[in-house]
C-alpha cells in the first residue's frame, strides 16, 4: 500500500475524530487561520477568482443546489450581510440599477408589463389602499401632475371617454389627437380664456355631433356651461363672441 491509499484509508477511518479535532484546531486558532486567509486571498484574488467561476462552470447543476443549501443554512447571517452592503453602498448600487435600466429600456418595459399582467388584482388592491393611506399626498401629486401638458391631456382624454360613454358615441380620440387639439386651439377658441380649459364639442352630443378632430375644441368652464347644447353661431352671436373659422368650423 502506498502512502497517499494509506492515508485516505486513514482518514475514511477516523472520519469522525477528525472532524472533531480540525474544528477545535479552527475554534483555537480562528483568528490567525482568518487572517491567512485573508492575506492569501488579497494576494491572489484573481486566480483564486478565476478558479472559482472555472469551479462552478464544471458542474452548474451541482454548483446551484450547493448555493441553495448554504443560503438555507446561513439565511440570517447572508440576508443581513446583505442589508449591511445595500446600506453602504446604496448610492452606488441604485446608480447601477437605472443604468442597467436604461440599458435594457425595451426589456424591462415588457417585464413591467408582464409582470402588471399577473398581478392584475394585487395591485388594484395596494394602489387603492395606497391612495386611502395617503389621501393628501395624493392630492397634492394629482393637482400637481394636471397643471403639466402630460396631466392635461390625460385629464381630457378622461373626460373625453367619460363623455362618450354617457351619449352613447364611440371612442376614438387617441392622445395624439388630444396633443394636436391642445396645441391648435390653447385658450378657449370662444373667450380666449387660460383658465380652467377643457372639451367643448361644437355640435354637442346630444344634437348629434361627433368626436372627430374638426367638432372638438378647447374652450373654459364658463363658456362650456353657457353654451351646453344652443345652437353655437346663435350662442356667439347672443354673447358678442366672433364666431371662430378657418379650420375649426
Ligand atoms: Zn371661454
Amino acid at each position: 500500500m502506498n502512502k497517499k491509499d494509506y492515508l485516505k484509508e486513514y482518514r475514511e477511518e477516523n472520519k469522525v475524530e477528525l472532524k472533531v479535532k480540525r474544528r477545535e484546531y479552527y475554534e483555537k486558532n480562528k483568528e490567525m487561520i482568518k487572517l491567512r486567509q485573508k492575506e492569501r486571498y488579497n494576494r491572489d484574488r484573481e486566480i483564486i477568482l478565476k478558479k472559482r467561476s472555472l469551479y462552478r462552470k464544471i458542474d452548474v447543476q451541482q454548483t446551484k443546489e450547493k448555493d441553495k443549501k448554504n443560503y438555507l443554512k446561513n439565511k440570517e447571517k447572508i440576508l443581513r450581510r446583505h442589508k449591511r452592503y445595500y446600506k453602504e453602498k446604496k448610492k452606488y448600487i441604485l446608480k447601477k440599477q437605472q443604468q442597467v435600466r436604461l440599458d435594457n429600456i425595451q426589456k424591462f418595459k415588457e417585464k413591467d408589463k408582464r409582470y402588471y399582467n399577473s398581478h392584475k388584482e394585487e395591485k388594484k388592491i395596494y394602489n387603492k389602499r395606497y391612495q386611502k393611506n395617503n389621501r393628501d399626498k395624493f392630492k397634492r401629486y394629482t393637482a400637481k401632475y394636471l397643471k403639466t401638458f402630460n396631466g392635461k391631456v390625460s385629464s381630457l382624454l378622461r373626460s373625453h371617454k367619460y363623455l362618450s360613454k354617457k351619449y352613447g358615441s364611440e371612442f376614438n380620440l387617441r392622445k395624439d389627437d388630444v396633443i394636436y387639439i391642445l396645441n391648435r386651439d390653447k385658450v378657449c377658441i370662444y373667450c380666449g380664456s387660460k383658465e380652467r380649459l377643457g372639451f367643448d364639442h361644437i355640435i354637442p352630443y346630444q344634437n348629434k355631433g361627433n368626436s372627430s378632430l374638426v367638432n372638438i375644441v378647447i374652450a373654459c368652464k364658463s363658456c362650456n356651461s353657457s353654451k351646453r347644447n344652443k345652437e353655437v353661431s346663435q350662442w356667439c352671436k347672443n354673447k358678442g363672441f366672433v364666431l371662430p373659422k378657418g379650420d375649426i368650423l
